[in-house]
């Protein structure tokens, strides 16, 4: 027997070909895609304005793959971890991040991830395959409809920071962008979606031409390159020189600033000379920075900085006019935090 068609692959311009091929009228194509993405129905039973004949026809041709809640945790500050099952039964994690006026999910591009950043219990994860647009697309829809259940309102931002590196993923991340703001998906307005990357200076270049209007965040975490490459092998190279030269490119282009996420960990990069470099390059490129809590993975090879550290970096930065807020982690008791998505409820 032939394996049918993800029905989410096609066009509307493919599906409104599919109709007429089989002597119906190409509007069904229409009426199909919107039941397909902006009322993200997984079942053509649902597509209540087709008739019963053209549904089996759907049925007989196509299936639409989607995704599944495997299983959900809440955490006590209301963060909510899933994990959530592809098609072909791989798991990933997506997070809904509550704060008093704002719902955000933290979203997945990648199964595993490639890349081997020290302190990322997803590097431990072997990739295994890149999300489709669909994969993305559907984990958005799961959080915003969590969103509407337990906190009241709809979710209003996304952040491409789950597991895996999106610029390694870049088509089909791009592709279920495309998606999640155009009027027939789901509408948002991609000032409110920030892709947040290890800094890949040659993708970061393409994002630029290529027109975005999403924000972009950079996993900074050292602006020394010796201590970077430490924690990321990806600066080993594509180093601090190269990365600003494209984050320059892109700011040329797109007149977003950068935010860098930046975690403090003791005894790596907490002293004075630490956050002087981090001045130093935040200088060179308009820019703001996050700085987060980190989150121990089991083995604990990587401790969260002192208080003192923290502050230390806020005052200095501070003192040189460099945007910079302090990010709690959320959801530290479901492992649900920056950093610790590694399927461990599977
Ligand atoms: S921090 Fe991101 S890019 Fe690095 S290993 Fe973890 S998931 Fe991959």
């Amino acid at each position: 027997m032939l394996k049918k068609q993800d029905i989410r692959a096609l066009t509307k311009e493919q599906l409104r070909n599919f109709f007429t091929k089989n002597g119906d009228k190409a509007f069904r194509g229409n009426q199909v895609y919107e039941w397909l993405w902006h009322k993200a129905t997984h079942s053509f039973d649902d597509m209540t304005n087709l008739s019963k004949e053209t549904r089996m026809m759907l049925e007989e041709n196509f299936v639409i793959n989607h995704v599944e809640v495997d299983e959900m945790q809440r955490s006590n500050d209301g963060t909510i971890k899933n994990a959530i099952k592809l098609h072909d039964n791989l798991l990933v994690e997506s997070v809904l991040i509550p704060t008093e006026t704002r719902t955000t999910a933290c979203v997945s591009s990648q199964v595993g991830c490639s890349l081997d950043c020290n302190f990322c219990a997803t590097a431990r994860l072997k990739r295994m395959r890149n999300l489709n647009p669909d994969e993305i697309y559907d984990q958005v829809v799961v959080i915003d409809k969590q969103s509407r259940l337990y906190h009241n309102h709809k979710l209003s931002n996304i952040v491409f920071m789950g597991m895996g590196e999106p610029l390694l993923n870049y088509k089909n991340v791009l592709e279920s962008i495309e998606k999640i703001t155009s009027d027939e998906g789901l509408g948002m307005s991609p000032k409110r979606i920030t892709l947040s990357t290890v800094g890949i200076p040659k993708m970061i270049k393409k994002l630029a031409d290529d027109d975005v209007r999403f924000n972009l965040a950079v996993s900074l975490h050292s602006a020394i390159d010796e201590i970077r490459s430490k924690m990321m092998p990806i600066n080993e190279k594509n180093d601090l020189a190269e990365l600003l030269e494209s984050l320059n490119y892109w700011y040329s282009k797109t007149n977003k600033i950068i935010t860098f996420e930046y975690v403090i960990w003791k005894d790596i990069n907490d002293s004075q000379k630490d956050v002087n470099a981090l001045v130093t390059y935040c200088k060179k490129i308009p820019s703001k920075v996050n700085l987060i809590e980190y989150n121990a993975i089991d083995d604990g090879e990587f401790q969260q900085a002192s208080k003192a550290a923290t502050a230390m970096y806020v005052k200095t930065l501070e003192a040189n006019n460099i945007v910079v807020n302090v990010r709690r982690s959320r959801g530290k008791d479901i492992d649900a935090a920056c950093g610790q998505l590694a399927n461990k409820s599977s």
